[in-house]
């Protein structure tokens, strides 16, 4: 299985989201802490590792932690708001140590709704230069995009943007906002109800798959999505059996995460793709059961399209008696060994100068942003349906 790790180098950013689901903390790792989680995904087989954050960039041993981790046989990416990697010399630094493979967080190509979504004035030039380096390397780039009630109504046009301006990118990675954790926590405001990105979401999807590109879809559920129901995030990891381990720089720690379902409503007991949907995210005040529909279409094809689509990977070997049930391996996974979830496998370093703020409630438009956005009314008014 195409299992990926996942590393929080360090908590802190340059830039300053008001949906952040992992803002500052104190914490980070040093290359020998870093090693020992490198060396204990390499000893599980795992096919890569994903470094994020806060932002990774910031972390002064990410070149050494990219080419450790090549030198395990990882694949490594990296998920980057793509500031620093707007210098040209340090983008080259992280090539030359072996980096593989860039998501790039990009929420919308509306400069002045991208600098309100981040807290950062400019954040969108810095994305687009990074960009035009990545696109002259041989990495691969994706496109990162949090869908929140901001950027629900022109999923389509930033797809349109994003084909136009950098046609290199042949895959997008939507994350459906995750209102449970971080700074969207307090700022509720930012989450969009699945009737507010569904129709924006479905154009998105469509440009896309018929300008032959690739996507996936994380916290949508199928019913809003089952045209494309092989791209949802959790469909294809209950097909696959996947399991993913987070180390995390906060109280969570480690996780080892191996069930992909969310929450279910009366509705889907008598939804023929209950088995291999992930269900409805809680998503506070935008939680609405009554958003979901039952869907009556065989999920045989969307299990043999996944099964297709991951017939070139070699870290993956289809388990027939799982698939044929279509349901996750009903036996328990054993627990991580040595990290139970919500320990550590090794202890972060601390930096007295971070602040430790497990509510995070602290993230407020700077009033230059504040300034430009009010600018624009109506790109911020809330979300509309594209006329
Ligand atoms: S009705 Fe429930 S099980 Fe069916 S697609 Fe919607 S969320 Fe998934």
């Amino acid at each position: 299985m195409a299992n990926l790790g996942y590393i929080q180098m360090v908590r802190h950013c340059n830039q300053n989201c008001g949906f952040c689901s992992n803002p500052e903390t104190p914490f980070f790792y040093d290359l020998e802490q870093y090693r020992t989680i490198i060396d204990d995904f390499a000893a599980r087989g795992y096919f890569g590792v994903i470094l994020t954050g806060g932002e990774p960039t910031l972390s002064p041993v990410l070149p050494e932690a990219i080419a450790y981790a090549r030198s395990r046989d990882l694949h490594v990416r990296l998920i980057t708001n793509g500031q620093k990697m707007a210098d040209a010399v340090y983008t080259k630094t992280l090539m030359d140590a072996g980096l593989q493979h860039v998501h790039l967080s990009l929420h919308t190509h509306r400069a002045k709704v991208e600098d309100f979504l981040t807290g950062t004035p400019g954040s969108l030039r810095w994305a687009e230069q990074a960009l035009d380096h990545l696109g002259a390397s041989p990495v691969v780039v994706n496109l990162n995009t949090v869908i929140n009630r901001y950027n629900c109504d022109h999923l389509h046009e930033t797809v349109d943007w994003m084909i136009d301006r950098f046609p290199f990118i042949r895959h997008v990675v939507w994350n459906n906002l995750d209102p449970s954790i971080g700074r969207a926590t307090a700022n509720t405001f930012f989450t969009a109800r699945l009737g507010d990105l569904e129709y924006s979401l479905a154009l998105a999807m469509r440009r896309l798959h018929d300008s032959g590109r690739t996507f996936r879809v994380e916290r949508v559920p199928l019913c809003y999505m089952t045209d494309f129901a092989h791209c949802s995030t959790e469909t294809r990891k209950i097909v696959k059996g996947e399991e993913r381990i987070v180390h995390f720089l906060d109280d969570k720690g480690t996780v080892r995460q191996t069930a992909w379902g969310h929450l279910y409503a009366d509705v889907c007991t008598t939804c023929s793709l209950r088995l291999i949907c992930g269900g409805l995210f809680d998503r506070g005040d935008a939680y609405d059961p009554a958003e979901l529909s039952p869907v009556y279409l065989d999920p045989r094809p969307i299990v043999q399209r996944i099964v297709q689509d991951e017939a070139s990977d070699p870290s993956w070997r289809p388990d027939p008696a799982r698939l044929a049930q279509l349901v996750p391996a009903a036996a328990p996974r054993p627990a991580h060994p040595s990290a139970p979830n919500g320990s550590r496998l090794v202890q972060p370093s601390t930096d007295p100068r971070r602040r430790h703020d497990p509510e995070a409630r602290d993230w407020q438009p700077t009033a230059e942003t504040a300034k430009d956005t009010s600018v624009d009314e109506g790109a911020l008014a809330g979300p509309r349906r594209p006329g």
